[in-house]
């Protein structure tokens, strides 16, 4: 019987092959192909898009991204504006009484609005620098790693985490940090962008909080898969 769920020590946990995570990573390929990352070297940019996405659509994301560029000419004039017009700005992406002022808060805390020097940091103190500014975290850290230039990072999400879970990448109550060191550990860096990609769209078609199990590649090599929950 399949014991995805219970409970394990760190000094229990033994850790999946690499070479059992290329399977899946094949597997995933074969479902959804070879996405291809295009860094647009805009760290504020992602920095803001990543704290509007928090809690949200990637359709209200976009809308409130689109409201602040479309109402502001430049980050300067969004961190120093009252916070009433950014909140203006970016309420049809919804949460805006909460998000204006994180956005804020966070440009406050930047030197001169430049995160550029991030690209060529070293990787500890980069993730450092990003998860101490206010309401930053490893997740959106990440993101900022990846979709800016293309740095190998995996940001867990519901989706990586869910899956990830699921198919016993990482201990079944291991904690969003735990699980964010314990899969970029397993994963080789190039294959970083294609993993990461290839979870979220498992995770909107297949492996939902419901999943289709029975439709899904991946059953053999997945403990939930082949347990009694999977409802195949
Ligand atoms: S077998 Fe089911 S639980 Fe496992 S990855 Fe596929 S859809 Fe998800």
């Amino acid at each position: 019987m399949s014991n995805w769920k219970a409970k394990v020590s760190r000094a229990d946990w033994k850790r999946p092959s690499r070479a059992r995570v290329k399977r899946v990573r094949d597997r995933l390929r074969e479902m959804y192909g070879r996405p291809v990352n295009l860094p647009h070297r805009q760290p504020v940019d992602e920095l803001v898009r990543t704290i509007l996405s928090q809690a949200t659509s990637d359709s209200n994301r976009d809308r409130a991204f689109a409201g602040l560029k479309a109402r502001f000419d430049d980050w300067e004039s969004v961190r120093d504006a009252p916070e009433e017009a950014v909140e203006a700005a970016i309420r049809p992406g919804g949460l805006s009484r909460q998000k204006a002022p994180r956005i804020q808060a966070v440009l406050k805390e930047i030197e001169n609005l430049d995160l550029g020097w991030l690209e060529h940091a070293d990787r500890v103190e980069a993730m450092e620098f990003l998860t101490g500014l206010p309401g930053v975290g490893r997740k959106t850290a990440a993101c900022v790693q990846v979709f800016t230039w293309n740095r190998p990072e995996i940001p867990v999400d519901v989706h990586v985490f869910r899956i990830g879970g699921r198919l016993g990448l990482f201990r079944p109550n291991a904690s969003f940090d735990e699980a964010h060191d314990e899969v970029l550990a397993l994963v080789d860096p190039e294959d970083s962008y294609e993993f990461h990609m290839n979870l979220i769209r498992h995770g909107r078609t297949l492996c939902r909080p419901n999943p289709v199990c029975g439709k899904c590649s991946l059953m053999r090599m997945c403990p939930y898969g082949r347990g009694p929950g999977s409802g195949r």
